[in-house]
């Protein structure tokens, strides 16, 4: 070997390229195409919250905070979560203050999957999971939503895979992930499918990671369905939210996991060596901002509006909707467009629509390992109006 040469190993992630995600902003970027792909908020948030963290960084709030996250902010997240679902967590034993949902999710992954452990996902699933599976030496195994489509063959909806799911739990099965509100179906889960889960899983030792960040985007007057509003889900869980997502500020990475003791030790095991603590003024921040229900009480109207404006101008087009239940994702079908592109697979659609049409969409293949073409795409509507103006008008045109 040449002295100056890097010396090559096995890739702890050989199948981990770069993502749709990545590639289709990079084509949004290079076409100036409106963006409404990745998910993110093209708006800015409250500048109250931004006060809040300024007023800590001016009180000197700028060392290590505790490893398992500011008092204040635990306290007012146990104080939300009791008030939401109705279920205590004790702010000192039970809830730690994460570097995002993402960091949560793998750290706990990494604090209960042992080599050989197997980890089940649902697949259309967000794509931290498979990663943070491999990386603790466990096997996923992926259900796959059931495709609910008109006589057409076009998909309407999505439902969960019961019976695959049951099939698919045995002594092998560590820890099951599900995500609701769904990104990317925008699909929720109610209380019948909570008590379906615990049947399932009653006499396993199989724990459950619930990955619930868009826990405040459930619309139409319908309520969010939280693990943490099923005792004995909640006695097996890990729950997951993200103030990225709630407050308009993805940028910031924060989040929290909130688990039964037991768990949390174990969490906290790792938390501890992953990251050991997360920014400080932004803790304090946010414990001042969400001392104030209403700036997560009012989120679904908020984005009610936006769904419903957005989705009324995409009725004017020959895309088909799917039901958006809860999340800032809106799903089309595209396969009923009188125009040639509609027969490309969804990731090539995606690369047209944004080099070609100026709006970058997310291919939903791309949150399934194995690709499989459903003829759907999907949007974010997390955008200011005039924005989701601009974009509808290149898609009325399609
Ligand atoms: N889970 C899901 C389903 C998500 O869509 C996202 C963000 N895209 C996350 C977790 C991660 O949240 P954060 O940005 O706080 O890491």
């Amino acid at each position: 070997m040449n002295k100056q040469e890097t010396p090559t190993f096995p890739s702890r992630l050989p199948k981990v390229g770069t993502t749709v995600f990545t590639v289709m902003s990079a084509l949004a970027n290079e076409h100036h195409a409106i963006n409404l792909g990745q998910g993110f908020p093209d708006f800015p948030c409250d500048r109250q919250l931004i006060t809040h963290v300024n007023e800590a960084m001016l009180a000197d709030h700028n060392q290590y905070p505790p490893m398992i996250g500011v008092a204040d902010l635990r306290n007012g997240i146990a104080e939300k979560i009791q008030n939401l679902y109705g279920h205590h967590y004790d702010a000192e034993s039970e809830i730690t203050i994460t570097a995002g949902g993402t960091q949560g999710i793998m750290t706990a992954v990494l604090s209960c999957v042992s080599p050989g452990d197997e980890v089940i996902i649902i697949e259309p699933a967000y794509d931290s999971y498979r990663p943070s599976i491999e990386l603790a030496g466990g096997k996923t195994i992926a259900v796959s939503l059931e495709v609910i489509r008109d006589e057409t063959g076009r998909v309407t909806s999505y439902q969960i895979p019961w019976d695959a799911l049951a099939k698919a739990i045995h002594s092998k099965t560590r820890l099951i992930i599900i995500n609701t509100p769904h990104n990317p179906t925008g699909m929720v889960w109610g209380t019948a499918d909570l008590d379906k889960l615990a049947n399932l899983v009653r006499n396993t030792s199989a724990l459950i990671l619930s990955d619930e960040v868009y826990e405040h985007m459930v619309y139409d007057g319908a309520q969010h369905h939280s693990v943490a509003s099923h005792p004995e889900l909640a006695a097996r869980s890990f729950l997951i939210s993200s103030f990225g997502k709630t407050y308009h500020v993805t940028g910031w990475k924060v989040g929290y996991v909130a688990a039964p003791p037991l768990l949390t030790k174990e969490f906290r095991k790792v938390h501890q060596f992953n990251v050991f603590t997360v920014n400080t003024p932004m803790q304090y921040g946010l414990a001042a901002y969400l001392a104030d229900a209403k700036h997560y009480l009012n989120l679904p109207a908020f984005y009610q509006a936006k769904r419903d404006f957005f989705r009324a101008g995409l009725s004017k087009t020959d895309f088909k909707l799917l039901p958006t239940p809860g999340t800032y994702f809106q799903c089309v079908d595209y396969t009923a467009l009188n125009i040639p592109e509609a027969k490309l697979n969804e990731a090539d659609f995606c690369k047209w629509l944004t080099s070609k049409i100026g709006v970058a969409a997310i291919p939903v293949s791309a949150f399934y390992d194995q690709a499989t073409e459903s003829g759907v795409i999907r949007f974010c509507f997390a955008k200011q109006e005039q924005t989701l103006t601009n974009a509808l008008q290149r898609l009325q045109n399609l």
